[in-house]
């Protein structure tokens, strides 16, 4: 095996108090509890977010099922974020620019080019955005309609992720997308950063944090080239 790679480009939003947030949801804060100049020892803090703050990826018992401790939270399933299985996080992975585009990605969109990816890739990011405001929640976001949900199952992809705040369009009430890529045992990320990535393949690294109670986690994804 071949570990060796030229270049780490780095595709994930900056985390902090201005950090745009989807409305209704928690944003990120940070409290000091131990300042380096009183202590003269440590600087320590505690912080507080929605784990969909920035870049991420979405938990299973984000759409279905419950968070009640003892019931999906335990060690006997992969349902929450610290649970899910790494393999679908870490791979080679293929970049389609769609950019600039707010619109939904619909099959007809992205059929030729997904076709046209390496048999050994099983990922996909699709680009939309040649500019990101981290400070400001777009309403008007690109998503992905729930028939490339349904194409991406079906050519067998594992991971699927956007630079945008969510696979579903922010007025979907059923949230058809997520739930085809669940039930296709796809992954998905958001909040990804592809201004710098130009179409085509690379090794995607995008792992959760063990979060073993949460619904979702932040991840720090860079693609190898
Ligand atoms: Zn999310």
């Amino acid at each position: 095996m071949n570990f060796s790679f030229e270049k780490i480009i780095d595709i994930s939003q900056p985390v902090d108090e201005k950090s745009a947030c989807f409305p209704g949801d928690t944003p990120f804060s940070r409290k000091v509890t131990l300042s380096y100049e009183s202590s003269k020892i440590i600087n320590l803090t505690a912080l507080t977010m929605s784990p969909h703050v920035g870049t991420h990826a979405d938990a299973p018992v984000h759409i279905k099922g419950s968070l009640s401790p003892g019931s999906t939270a335990d060690s006997s399933n992969d349902t929450t974020a610290g649970a899910m299985s790494l393999t679908a996080f870490i791979g080679p992975v293929a970049v389609i620019d769609l950019a600039p585009s707010k619109a939904g990605i619909a099959a007809s969109m992205v059929k030729e080019k997904l076709k046209a990816v390496s048999e050994r890739v099983k990922r996909v990011l699709f680009k939309t955005a040649d500019t990101i405001n981290f400070e400001v929640f777009e309403e008007d976001y690109s998503y992905i309609e729930s028939d490339t949900a349904e194409l991406l199952g079906q050519l067998g992809f594992v991971l699927v992720g956007l630079d945008t705040p969510s696979v579903d369009h922010i007025r979907s009430k059923e949230l058809s997308t997520h739930n085809v890529l669940d039930r296709h045992g796809l992954v998905w990320l958001e909040n990804l950063d592809l201004r710098a990535v130009e179409e085509g393949e690379y090794f995607l690294v995008a792992l959760p944090l063990k979060f073993m109670d949460l619904e979702a986690s932040p991840v720090r994804a860079v693609l190898l080239k």
